[in-house]
């Protein structure tokens, strides 16, 4: 089954609008042949218009790092889906970990989340993943079911032509440590004979699985060969357009 492969990046609460500018003329500069690989980037929401802007016509996708589920309201400093595709994103990370830590976002508000993602215009990458200390009690296949099958519930095989999953062990997130290719198989592996159950082996063979923790050009093409890992999520490499790129090459 031929999945290209996606890599994207995550630059969280780094970039001004005049330091994304820079990083995206950098990659557009040097952006090796598109074929066989999708890059994308998920700038802070006050970069994404201009990002947009500069990436209008170009293969490179721009995605938001959150949202909210509700298209308005009172929902001080949210935003909202048709917020996010007016300004030209065509994705959005949803459910990474740190909001899961930091913010509280539960399984049951990330798959409102991917519900109305989906129906205002954007694709989601949903992001799963355990604990070290899930890891260690030997919850992680649990834990990651579990999320997936929450974040899943009421999505059809239809959108589901349109979602990304991503494994990202939070233990490997911004941690320097990366799980072992084999490791990470078989958790994307199990993820996907379980997108299997729920929609079938053809939607599932078709399922882009990306993997997400301390990625970078040296380890990436180990990962990246794996049988069921179709690309990256990349928190810290993707800050320079030589990392970022570095591992798009590592797809080859
Ligand atoms: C992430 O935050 O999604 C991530 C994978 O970060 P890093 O690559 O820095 O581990």
């Amino acid at each position: 089954m031929q999945r290209i492969p996606l890599i994207a990046g995550n630059w969280k609460m780094h970039m001004t609008v005049r330091n994304a500018l820079g990083l995206v003329d950098g990659l557009l500069n040097r952006t090796p042949d598109p074929s066989g690989v999708e890059l994308a980037v998920c700038p802070p929401f006050v970069c994404l218009h201009a990002v947009c802007e500069r990436l209008r016509g170009s293969s490179i996708r721009v995605g938001a790092q959150t949202m909210h589920w509700a298209e308005s309201g009172a929902h001080t400093g949210e935003i909202s889906p048709g917020m996010l595709t007016e300004v030209g994103c065509q994705m959005v990370i949803l459910g990474h970990s740190e909001r899961r830590q930091h913010n509280g976002e539960t399984d049951q508000q990330i798959n409102q989340k991917v519900r109305s993602a989906l129906a205002g215009g954007l694709d989601p990458i949903l992001c799963v993943g355990e604990s070290l200390a899930e890891r260690e009690a030997g919850q992680a296949q649990h834990v990651v079911s579990t999320q997936v099958n929450a974040g899943l519930k009421v999505v059809s095989a239809d959108d589901m032509a349109r979602v990304t999953l991503a494994y990202e062990p939070v233990w490997a997130i911004g941690t320097g440590v990366v799980a072992t290719p084999e490791m990470a198989q078989e958790i994307h592996q199990q993820i996907r004979m379980l997108l299997a159950d729920r929609y079938g082996d053809g939607i599932a063979g078709r399922s882009r699985i990306l993997y997400g923790g301390s990625m970078k050009p040296d380890n990436a093409a180990g990962l990246l060969k794996q049988q069921d890992i179709d690309g990256g999520l990349i928190g810290g490499a993707s800050l320079e357009a030589e990392s970022f790129l570095g591992i798009a090459q590592a797809v080859r």
